[in-house]
């Protein structure tokens, strides 16, 4: 067959097209040109992608759903938001990506995630698609009663577009266990079925033991297994982490059990530098001061001798090992990474999805220093929920250490996959273009095989 086909064209002309296709959305353009700008030269020799337009199709979202939401606050005014869930890609297994709540949120925001999320979760080898979603409800400061009415609120909509093998929602910012109970309550009582069909849920009613571990302790292996395959090890590093919420938290909990030295955590007001070492029990304090308190974490510099609170910064000029950026997307930027580079800094592992600007990214690349991107570093909570999926598929609950094991098994899985595309031969690992990659070859691949759907 002659059939006629158009190749990508060039780099610069593909983004054009992705920019006036979707304007005004940065971060999806970003994520995008990130991508791509591995994949271009993957697909070169590759007529079989052009063909099929790979790369033009994966860049647009099967779906995005947009739906308004009203709820009713506790001085009974009506209030109302808005919610999206982005269905971006189901080659290789239902939608799965978590539910964001954020005031700032976006549909450039979640098509970025989405559009992430599909490469993640083809890297951890298990069956998920990609997806996002989220509102730009504001959870903080609201009572629980009100938390509660917008979390029902939001699944009376959500429900008709999400199912146990379509489209599989978790947790993300602003959305924890309580709020995940709160949906997966109302789900039930809409459809009347239990089923698995939201991740993340308490361990009383279809949980699975270490999810709320497994982002940040699957950041920590995977900044261990690179710091390995050069011969090195976490015993002994300074460790700069962004963040005090959950990946945060516990990626310092797994870099402190490794023998490293946690030396930063820092919130949307600041961060906190603890020359001592942020130890466990200081963890603890932080867990239940910014979760159970809702605090904030400057009060760490009053709670312990030492430490001092830098308003509005950024931890990144402090003298570090290995960085760990955990808190929210475009948060290390190309000052910043040089910073980074110049006070020695070796490798840094993305707890956070897209932390690192596009000049953060090609410093890091340009200085060969070890740089995990989020979509391998931080895929360890996703693959946890894949196993929550088959916990519920087959109605049993696995024991946590053979959970661990199987986290441990698929964050060294997916540092392999990186290497098989991303080693450069002269002993340098280029992370970036292993992950993107490896999960663009599987999730094309599955498309090549189901035609032009
Ligand atoms: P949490 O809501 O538990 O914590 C987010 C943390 O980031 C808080 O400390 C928050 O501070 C801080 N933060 C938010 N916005 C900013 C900002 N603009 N500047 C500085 N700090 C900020 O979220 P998670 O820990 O769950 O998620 C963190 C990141 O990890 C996100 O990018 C998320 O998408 C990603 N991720 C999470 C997974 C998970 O399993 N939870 C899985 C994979 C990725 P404050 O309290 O002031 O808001």
């Amino acid at each position: 067959m002659n059939a006629i086909y158009q190749r990508h064209v060039d780099l610069p002309h593909f983004m054009e097209g992705v920019k006036k296709r979707n304007p005004h959305q940065p971060e999806f353009v970003q994520a995008v040109q990130e991508v791509a700008e591995d994949i271009f030269e993957f697909i070169d020799d590759k007529e079989e992608y052009h063909e099929a337009q790979i790369l033009r199709r994966i860049a647009e979202p099967d779906r995005v759903v947009s739906f308004r939401v009203c709820w009713e606050d506790d001085n009974g005014s009506i209030r109302v938001q808005r919610g999206w869930r982005v269905q971006n890609n189901n080659a290789i297994g239902p939608y799965k990506g978590g539910i964001r709540f954020h005031a700032g949120l976006n549909e450039s925001v979640l098509k970025f995630l989405a559009f992430e999320q599909t490469f993640k979760n083809a890297l951890t080898g298990l069956p998920m698609g990609g997806g996002k979603g989220g509102s730009n409800f504001n959870p903080k400061g609201k009572s629980v009663r009100e938390i509660m009415r917008f979390c029902q609120s939001f699944m009376t909509e959500l429900y008709r577009h999400i199912g146990a093998d379509v489209d599989v929602p978790a947790g993300d910012i602003g959305v924890g266990a309580r709020e995940i109970g709160f949906m997966f309550g109302q789900y039930k009582r809409i459809t009347n079925e239990f089923t698995g069909v939201l991740t993340g849920k308490g361990l009383e009613y279809g949980g699975s033991m270490i999810r709320p571990e497994a982002t940040g302790y699957g950041a920590v292996y995977f900044l261990e297994n690179m710091l390995q395959h050069k011969g090195e090890g976490i015993e002994g590093k300074r460790a700069v982490i962004s963040g005090s919420g959950n990946v945060a938290t516990h990626a310092a909990e797994k870099i402190v059990q490794l023998g490293g030295k946690v030396l930063t955590l820092s919130d949307s007001g600041g961060f906190i530098h603890d020359p001592d070492g942020i130890t466990q029990d200081k963890i603890d304090w932080i867990k239940a001061h910014k979760t159970r308190r809702r605090g904030r974490i400057s009060d760490y510099a009053d709670e312990f001798k030492g430490a001092t609170f830098h308003e509005g910064e950024t931890p990144w000029r402090v003298e570090c090992d290995v960085a760990l950026p955990c808190a929210t997307q475009n948060e290390l930027l190309g000052e910043d990474a040089k910073a980074l580079i110049a006070n020695g800094c070796i490798a840094v592992a993305e707890g956070a999805n897209m932390p690192t600007d596009l000049d953060g990214v090609h410093a890091f690349k340009e200085a060969k220093i070890m740089f995990a991107p989020g979509k391998a570093a931080n895929a360890g909570g996703v693959a946890v929920s894949g196993l929550e999926m088959s916990q519920n598929s087959e109605r049993r609950a696995w024991k946590e250490d053979q959970l661990q094991s199987m986290l441990r098994e698929i964050m060294d899985g997916i540092h392999e996959r990186c290497l098989t595309y991303g080693d450069r031969r002269d002993g340098h690992v280029d992370y970036v273009k292993g992950a993107n990659i490896a999960g663009f070859k599987k999730v094309a691949d599955a498309m090549l095989a189901f035609g032009m759907v």
